[in-house]
């Protein structure tokens, strides 16, 4: 059941809720809607009495079963999640670039100020790589990290990166501004409940083989954990065709802001695993109303220590940054939001 409780209500109201749902033995959870209101929502029902309290709004006893994530009942959307100046959702696209990998401090420096030059609202980097052979580079781990934060402190850019492991929680969230959780480890449940109370914004990228449901009660896990601050990335998934690395599913990316109120970016990199269509897919991407690109940039992209495949340069990326703003704008122009559902009243797009 989601309960609506008006900005009105009394506080009594939502304690005798929580406390119905708690006598029957019910999981329940609370949050704000970020716009005033607030939500209950109860894995299971409440008693009729205690839904004409004052201050209850609408009651929905039929729902998706990611009740926090789920859109219903959530006349704003997207959700706005902040990195300290940076507004993920609704608005301008947010830009997040970097290399697949921290490959050392002066490279990440060098690369850190040619991402924000290029227009990147955050910067990407790996410490900790999920990699498919036990063989490869696994990235400088703690080292990584504070090469990371070195990077913050001399460009302003938040950080995200990677964590995979619920023991690495609180290492990354001590460096990290954003903590990814990757395509490899969308349904580790641990990982996704020591995230979900980790105190920081979580990216979670879809599992390549991940239904959009699947991904969606991934991001309910992280908010029923008491994190609702959850940007989704679609990142492409498994096809049938060899011909690219995956397949980016790009009609997901709409289909899923139908489904939740929370932000979704897409990958175009990983998406596609080919240098030469990234900066196709990432403006179809935004076109397909993603609220952001994250993107893998390396000033000498062959040398790329993982990933180079897919790896583009500045340049590029600058070029990228300046279409999706043109796209942005041109999308605005021509009311894009009147493509929003109906019955979802969209935060203001600005520019
Ligand atoms: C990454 O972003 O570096 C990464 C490993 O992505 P994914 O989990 O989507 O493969
Ligand atoms: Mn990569």
């Amino acid at each position: 059941m989601i309960v609506t409780i008006t900005e009105q209500a009394p506080l009594a109201t939502t304690d005798a809720l929580l406390a119905a749902a708690v006598a029957a033995g019910l999981e329940a959870r609370v949050m704000t809607d970020g716009h005033g209101g607030t939500l209950i929502g109860v894995d299971g029902a409440l008693p009729a009495d205690l839904l004409t309290l004052p201050g209850v709004g609408t009651v929905l006893e039929r729902h998706k079963p990611y009740m926090l994530a789920s859109r219903e009942g959530r006349p704003h959307a997207p959700t706005v999640v902040k990195l300290g100046d940076v507004r993920i959702g609704g608005g301008r696209p947010v830009m997040m670039a970097g290399p697949c990998v921290v490959e050392g401090r002066d490279e990440l420096l060098a690369v850190a100020h040619a991402a924000k030059a290029a227009g990147a609202d955050v910067l990407r980097g790996g410490a900790f790589k999920p990699r498919t052979s036990p063989y490869a580079f696994q990235g400088l781990g703690e080292e990584g990290l504070k090469h990371l934060a070195a990077a913050r402190a001399a460009t302003g850019l938040p950080i995200v990166t990677e964590v995979m492991e619920p023991d690495q929680v609180d290492l990354v969230a001590g460096y990290a501004d954003m903590l990814q959780v990757g395509a490899r480890n969308m349904a580790n449940f641990p990982l996704l409940r020591r995230v979900g109370a980790a105190g920081r914004p979580v990216l979670l990228k879809r599992g390549f083989s991940a239904t959009v449901d699947e991904w969606l009660m991934s991001a309910e896990y992280i908010m029923a954990g008491g994190n609702p601050n959850v940007v989704l990335c679609e990142r492409g998934i498994r096809g049938f065709d060899p011909a690219l690395r995956f397949t980016l599913d790009l009609a997901a990316v709409p289909l899923a802001k139908e489904l939740t109120h929370l932000p979704v970016i897409v990958d175009p990199s990983h998406g596609t695993g080919k240098r030469s269509l990234v900066a196709r897919m990432a403006l179809a991407g935004l076109a397909a109303g993603a609220d952001g690109l994250i993107v893998e940039i390396h000033p000498d992209p062959d040398r790329a220590r993982c990933d180079a495949a897919q790896t583009i340069t500045p340049a590029e990326f600058a070029s990228i940054t300046r279409s999706a703003r043109a796209l942005h704008a041109a999308l605005l122009a021509a009311g894009a939001d009147d493509a929003e559902p109906a019955t979802a009243t969209r935060v203001p797009l600005t520019a």
